[in-house]
């Protein structure tokens, strides 16, 4: 599927001119993951379908990591001390078609710049850490993945 349809199929919460006087304070934290396996998988690897041990031997040229703590294995930026490896001081480096899905989703809120750290951004409940494995651990099993 085009990157177009796919935006236009995520939710997107963006709000350019208040995350940039931000300057990405969600980004600083923890990286977003990207919810949806269909969309990551057409987004990085064309539509192919890959197996765990295919996709761990491929995300380290991507510069992604899995996340597995849950015991679901979720595909995600990796992370360093001052957050998400993939900020930078002009932004994010992904173009906004490829961000991960939470990233995209995220509802700015003003009222985060009326304090001296911390996000009061908030993530629509569909996109939520939980919902996420919901989404990855139906796409494992039905890749055969034994947990
Ligand atoms: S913390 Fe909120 S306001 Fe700041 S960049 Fe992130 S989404 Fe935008
Ligand atoms: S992928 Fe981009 S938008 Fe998402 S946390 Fe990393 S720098 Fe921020």
């Amino acid at each position: 599927m085009p990157t177009q349809q796919l935006i236009q199929k995520e939710k997107v919460a963006l709000d350019a001119p208040l995350c940039r006087t931000c300057g990405g304070r969600c980004c600083q934290g923890s990286p977003g993951i990207w919810v949806d396996p269909e969309r990551f998988f057409t987004l990085f690897f064309a539509g192919q379908h890959l197996t765990l041990e295919q996709l761990r031997g491929r995300l380290d040229d991507l510069g992604l990591v899995l996340w597995e703590k849950t015991g679901v294995p979720i595909p995600a930026p990796r992370s360093l001390l001052t957050g998400c490896a993939f900020y930078s001081a002009d932004g994010c480096r992904f173009s906004i078609e490829d961000r991960p899905c939470q990233c995209l989703a995220l509802v700015p809120n003003r009222k985060t710049l009326t304090q001296a750290q911390g996000c009061l951004c908030r993530l629509p409940k569909g996109f939520s850490r939980e919902q996420a494995g919901r989404r990855w651990q139906k796409y494992w099993i039905g890749r055969s993945y034994e947990c």
